[in-house]
């Protein structure tokens, strides 16, 4: 029988370690099938000036490189806020196994809500969802991090 082990207090920690940085407080981890995560990262997209640094983008990446393989399958991810489109894609094109996310992004999430990349017959592979978890630490980091820059 496995264990259920929450990943996004990793996820959480990154994205606090982006707000110290600048940049939007979103944070993910990449957990392997044995339950090591293999990558973590936040946004960087100003630091590295990259509109594609999403957080979930620069830990698929890393998880891919570690691996040596462009799939991830059986891999999940774990991330503070909904994914955009980008990284829903991304996301698919990875073949991850299970996606984790915390607060929904009404505004520019790709997943409950705008394009619901995975709700379409394009889309080739849709990996289990499970949304809400620490939904509440994910929207106070960035409500925090939007009322300081006003
Ligand atoms: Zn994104």
């Amino acid at each position: 029988m496995s264990v259920f082990t929450s990943h996004m207090d990793a996820a959480l920690a990154e994205a606090r370690a982006a707000a110290g940085r600048g940049e939007v407080p979103v944070g993910a981890v990449v957990v392997a099938p044995d339950g090591r995560i293999v990558a973590a990262a936040g946004n960087r997209t100003r630091e590295l000036s990259d509109p594609t640094a999403h957080a979930e983008i620069l830990a698929i990446r890393a998880a891919c490189a570690a691996a040596g393989s462009e799939r991830l399958p059986d891999h999940d991810l774990w991330v503070t806020l909904e994914p955009c489109p980008m990284c829903a894609a991304a996301i698919s094109a990875a073949r991850i196994g299970r996606l984790y996310y915390g607060a929904g992004d009404p505004r520019m999430g790709g997943v409950a809500h705008g394009a619901r990349v995975f709700d379409h017959p394009q889309c080739h592979h849709r990996p289990q969802i499970y949304d809400g978890l620490g939904a509440a630490d994910a929207r106070a980091l960035l409500q925090d991090f939007f009322a300081r820059r006003r």
